[in-house]
């Protein structure tokens, strides 16, 4: 098996684009992270554990987040999150689980201090029928105060995986629903060929996005933080 090319992210604060293994090492020296925490830190209000996150799609490690997220938050911020950057199609239920799937579920309502003071990863499903598996690791904390208003602050995130259209190898941008349900094919398209693509039962191609369940359950996007 040739190894794949290592997958990229950019660091949400001064845009530089890095590999996944160096996002960490970037962001603990990233000068314009630091700006931002001691800007908050200079600020009234009480500190708090912070704990940095990293999310992956258990099964495609190419989509990855660096999460930044308040003790005082709940599990149920973090659902939310995963739900509007990467999950959301039509209300499914969801559970977070103390190491792998099968480990003990916890409840939403707790506190990211409370779990994860002891945990060091979690697992995070979405849909048990057309099932998203996000695993959830503690990469370090912090003492201070949060850099934003939210719960959950996006540090880093993966650049959207490369795909070549199966027609031509041109860069592709859509993906056909037929392949990938009927004939289990990945099946990326460059513009052109999305057009003259021969599968419309389930419609035209949908667009690309920076997710992982792009295509199960009909989700098309769109990918996007919350806030
Ligand atoms: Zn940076
Ligand atoms: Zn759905
Ligand atoms: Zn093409
Ligand atoms: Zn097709």
């Amino acid at each position: 098996m040739p190894s794949r090319p290592q997958s990229k992210g950019q660091c949400a604060y001064c845009r530089q684009e890095t590999t996944k293994s160096g996002m960490t090492k970037h962001l603990s020296v990233c000068p314009q992270r630091r700006a931002a925490i001691e800007q908050a830190d200079g600020k009234k209000g009480a500190s708090e554990t912070l704990y940095h996150l990293r999310a992956q799609a258990a099964y495609q490690s190419e989509f990855w987040l660096d999460l930044e997220m308040r003790g005082s938050a709940k599990l149920a911020d973090l659902d939310r999150y995963l739900r509007a950057i990467w999950l959301e199609c039509c209300g499914h239920l969801s559970q977070f689980s103390l190491g792998n799937r099968r480990g003990e579920e916890i409840s939403q309502d707790r506190k990211a201090k409370a779990v994860f003071d002891t945990a060091v990863q979690l697992t995070h499903l979405y849909d048990f029928g057309t099932t998203s598996e996000t695993l959830i690791k503690v990469v370090g904390a912090r003492q201070g105060k949060a850099t934003t208003k939210h719960p959950i602050a996006l540090m880093a995130r993966n650049l959207m995986p490369e795909a070549k259209c199966i027609e031509c190898d041109k860069p592709a941008a859509w993906l056909c629903t037929e392949c990938l349900i009927e004939d289990n094919v990945w099946g990326t398209l460059c513009d052109k060929h999305a057009k003259t693509h021969p599968h419309d039962n389930y419609g035209e191609p949908i667009r690309l996005v920076n997710s992982p369940r792009l295509g199960l359950c009909g989700y098309d996007g769109p990918a996007q933080p919350p806030y």
